[in-house]
């Protein structure tokens, strides 16, 4: 599986790596997510799950 980030649709909300903070992190610039990790292991798939679905700007997706 990959995560696949939109960042034109990134707000910056944080989310995602409150939910996840081993896969994800906000830029200190743009102020966006960052993908530290996109090939996330099998035995994870419910954490990245949880905070693809956390994403109020539907920024996130998983992708098979
Ligand atoms: S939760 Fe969504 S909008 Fe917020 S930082 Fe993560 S990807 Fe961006």
């Amino acid at each position: 599986m990959r995560i696949h980030l939109d960042l034109d649709l990134c707000l910056g909300y944080g989310n995602c790596v409150i939910e996840a903070p081993e896969y994800f992190e906000l830029d200190d610039d743009s102020g966006k997510a960052i993908v530290l990790i996109e090939n996330p292991a099998e035995t994870d798939r419910s954490v990245v799950e949880a905070a693809v679905r956390s994403c109020p700007a539907v920024a996130l997706r998983l992708e098979d």
